[in-house]
């Protein structure tokens, strides 16, 4: 195939190198049209030469007619004056006239009649030429009717002198001439002798036959009206004519003649007809050749273009092609090919098998192929041999065999396309090793990942897990870990779950993703966080422990205050029993006075009672549950523990609270124990204070923000140094000296438990003002709704466990 096109190449290239110029068709045109132009040239010249020639000719046969008429008119003359001196000297008698006038008749045949008229113009004699007609020769007839030939009659009579009268129709309708010549002395005058001439007759008898042939020879007056002719044709414009006058007779009689069209001109005009005919075959030859051979140089340019194009795309291949015939023998190659192999085309075309490029070890391999090439068997998806370069390195290839089939259908051979699949094989070996890697990181992960999507028939369909997942959940689908019930979302929150199958926690991501067939699936990934998971709830209930702790701490320190506070009811309570006993003693009661003391004792039985119940509930072991609680209430309790301790300082508790406040997200104890250690700090803080009684006031402050509550405990006392304002909420940092320091961490726990805020501010008037924060119940459930996991199948954590997250520290 590639010999085939780069012959057209070349040749195409040989052809437009060698084609003409485009002027270079002018060339023959020219020729052709210089020849044309010499011919008509020449044509021209000849017929003009000619044409001067019979011109010549004409001319010389004329006057030669024109001498030898005048030569027998002037015999006729002399003639006629001879007989006419016979006449006169009476030699010729009425009786000898014919044979006298005979000669003349006979010699001269245009002379048709004679006549001696006398000196009146009367006739004495009239002698006929034979045959002919009465008309004619009644030329006393025509005399009296004619006054021209009367005229001439006078002049001869009257000059003595021969003369001719102008032509004039005879009675036969020809036209005639008179000569008349004096007869007589002049002195004596006998008249005239005449002749009557016929034009015609002399046409005949005085034009010599070699002239007559060759011209239609007339007799013409002076206005060229014909007079007599050798021809009946009329003569034509453009016929060669001369005309020389006639003289005798004169009277503006001439000659003319007109030349016939002679062959030779018919010959010419036939070979020059033929020239340009010639020509013009040659002209439109020359026209057809150059656009035939625009065409041809258009359809090779086209080929060329084609044939270029292919070249190109063939040598920008990077598939190496090669083609066999049908008995292995290789009759192509392209330029991808030789480059494959470090060889030239030549070093491989027209090789046959072992081909160069084969490795030798290898030999029974390649052919084997070679055989299934050339069988037909080669498989459709190619088959891989080794090949070997010039250079001596090797490298794998694949080929591709299909049959070649030539222009009539007929198969030529076989091509195959060759492939070098040293970088595909690399780049599937790294591809490999790659997947390898991978599988081994992914199976030696402890996170369960998986790939789920929903089938066809709308279950659940397991499309991917780890060995982590297949060991703790298995490949079945029923035993897999459910999905979220956002699955809708593209990406859910991480969340943790409780897997009782397993009974293991997880930490849980997912998200939507495209799997490798185009379907939408979900990647999960969980983590066994079973273990921090423990950690947290051992953290949580010793935290939990830590509070109870705490608030037990606490009441032992208030131990004094709430014994002083529990006394004053109970001595009550004795004294209204001591009362109501003594008068029941004294037999000095009734019903009516008991009754206020037992009411009274009643009333402070359950004042303290209230006092012991609170106390239970303060230290009581519980779950910390969050519960919407109203401001009064919650702040109430705590505020009626810290007075305890108050009054026993000599402090006042102002407590603002805004009533009908929207409620809080809180537990109770903790949020009570928060407020009973702030105001307990505070009035401790005041311990020392030198105010005066009315000013030794703590604050207890309230105020809705609308998306959170903020509380706000502030006292007068000895304030927080700035040095000290960041370890406050420290574990165990304490200034008092028995003082455990574990207070505000606690609060701030707590506080954090309830995703609020708890922080220090100095009091600008003296003192310090701790501030905390609770988000109010819907702002709190949103949180809460945010940072718990759903609600599906998985266990999730309730609203009121620990959270998994807090709030932003930024927000702190
Ligand atoms: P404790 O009361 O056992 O010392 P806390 O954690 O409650 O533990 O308090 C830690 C420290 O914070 C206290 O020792 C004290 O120095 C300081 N403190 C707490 N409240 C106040 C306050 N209202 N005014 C000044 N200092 C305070």
């Amino acid at each position: 195939m590639r010999p085939v096109f780069v012959d057209l190449v070349r040749r195409n290239s040989q052809l437009r190198g060698a084609s003409m110029p485009r002027w270079a068709w002018l060339t023959p045109l020219i020729a052709v049209s210089v020849f044309v132009a010499v011919m008509v040239a020449i044509f021209v010249y000849l017929r003009g030469h000619e044409a001067a020639q019979q011109r010549e000719t004409l001319n010389k046969d004329l006057e030669y007619t024109q001498q030898s008429v005048r030569l027998r008119l002037t015999a006729l003359q002399e003639s006629l004056l001879a007989l006419s001196r016979d006449v006169a000297t009476g030699d010729v008698s009425d009786e000898t006239v014919w044979s006298d006038t005979a000669p003349i008749i006979n010699d001269y045949p245009f002379v048709v009649a004679m006549a001696w008229l006398d000196t009146e113009g009367g006739s004495r004699w009239v002698r006929p030429a034979p045959n002919v007609v009465a008309e004619v020769v009644d030329i006393a007839a025509r005399r009296a009717a004619d006054e021209q030939t009367r005229a001439t009659w006078r002049a001869v009579r009257d000059t003595g002198l021969p003369a001719y009268s102008r032509p004039f129709l005879g009675g036969d309708k020809q036209i005639y001439i008179e000569l008349q010549v004096p007869v007589g002395q002049a002195r004596k005058p006998q008249g005239t002798l005449l002749a009557l001439l016929s034009l015609d007759r002399m046409m005949t008898t005085l034009v010599p036959a070699a002239v007559s042939q060759k011209y239609r020879v007339f007799f013409v007056d002076s206005d060229e009206n014909v007079l007599a002719s050798t021809s009946a044709r009329a003569p034509q414009d453009s016929d060669l004519t001369y005309a020389t006058p006639l003289d005798p007779p004169g009277r503006g009689l001439a000659v003319r003649a007109y030349a016939y069209a002679t062959d030779s001109q018919l010959v010419g005009n036939m070979l020059l007809a033929l020239v340009f005919g010639l020509s013009a075959l040659i002209i439109w030859s020359l026209s057809q050749l150059y656009r035939h051979t625009r065409r041809r140089n258009a359809a090779e340019r086209a080929l060329l273009a084609e044939t270029t194009f292919r070249r190109a795309m063939e040598d920008s291949l990077i598939t190496g092609m090669r083609a066999l015939d049908l008995h292995g023998r290789i009759t192509y190659v392209n330029k991808a090919f030789c480059d494959m192999l470090g060889m030239s085309e030549a070093e491989l075309i027209g090789k046959t098998a072992p081909f160069p490029y084969w490795v030798e070890e290898n030999s029974q391999e390649h052919h084997r192929s070679l055989a299934l090439v050339l069988s037909g068997n080669a498989p459709p998806s190619g088959f891989q041999i080794e090949v070997q370069r010039a250079d001596g390195t090797r490298f794998p290839a694949r080929m591709y065999v299909s049959p070649l089939i030539d222009e009539n259908g007929v198969q030529t051979g076989w091509m195959t396309s060759m492939t070098d699949i040293t970088e595909p094989n690399k780049i599937r070996d790294e591809l490999a090793a790659a997947q390898r890697r991978f599988v081994t990181v992914f199976e030696q992960l402890d996170a369960a990942v998986s790939v789920r999507a929903v089938g066809a028939n709308g279950e659940d369909e397991l499309l991917f897990a780890n060995a982590a997942y297949e060991r703790l959940f298995g490949r079945d689908i029923h035993g897999h870990l459910s999905l979220s019930a956002d699955d809708l979302e593209p990406e859910v929150p991480t969340y943790e779950t409780y897997q009782p199958r397993v009974q293991r926690w997880f930490e849980v991501r997912e998200r939507q993703i495209d799997w490798v067939d185009g379907r939408t699936a979900r990647l999960q990934v969980a983590t066994d966080v079973t273990l921090r998971h423990e950690a947290e709830e051992q953290s949580r209930s010793q935290q939990e422990k830590v509070q109870l702790t705490s608030r037990l701490i606490t009441m032992g320190e208030m131990a004094s205050s709430l014994a002083h506070e529990l006394n004053q009811p109970l001595t009550a309570i004795a004294n209204y029993s001591t009362g109501a006993v003594s008068r029941v003693k004294s037999g000095n009661t009734d019903a009516t006075t008991l009754l206020p003391a037992l009411e009274k004792a009643s009333e402070q039985a359950l004042r303290a009672g209230a006092i012991i119940r609170r106390i239970r509930e303060f230290v009581k072991r519980s779950e910390p549950v969050k519960h919407e609680v109203d401001l009064p209430s919650l702040a109430d309790d705590a505020v009626g523990f810290a007075e305890i301790e108050a009054k026993r300082r000599s402090v006042q508790i102002v407590a603002q609270i805004p009533e009908g406040g929207a409620p809080v997200m809180a537990d109770r104890i903790m949020i009570e124990q928060v407020l009973l250690n702030l105001l307990k700090n505070a009035i401790e803080a005041m311990k020392d204070c030198a105010l005066p009684p009315a000013e030794r006031i703590v604050r207890l402050e309230v105020e809705d923000r609308g998306y959170e509550v903020e509380f706000s405990v502030i006292d007068r006392g000895h304030g927080v140094p700035d040095a000290i304002k960041d370890k406050l909420f420290d574990p165990f940092f304490s200034t008092k000296s028995d003082g455990m320091g574990m207070g505000l961490n606690i609060c701030r726990t707590i506080i954090e438990f309830h995703q609020g805020r708890l922080w220090v501010d100095d009091n600008p008037a003296g003192g310090a003002a701790f501030h905390f924060t609770l988000p109010r119940a819907s702002a709190a459930q949103r949180v809460e709704r945010s940072a718990s996991p759903t609600e599906s199948g998985m266990t999730a954590r309730q609203n009121n466990e620990v959270p998994t997250q807090s709030l932003p520290p930024e927000t702190r």
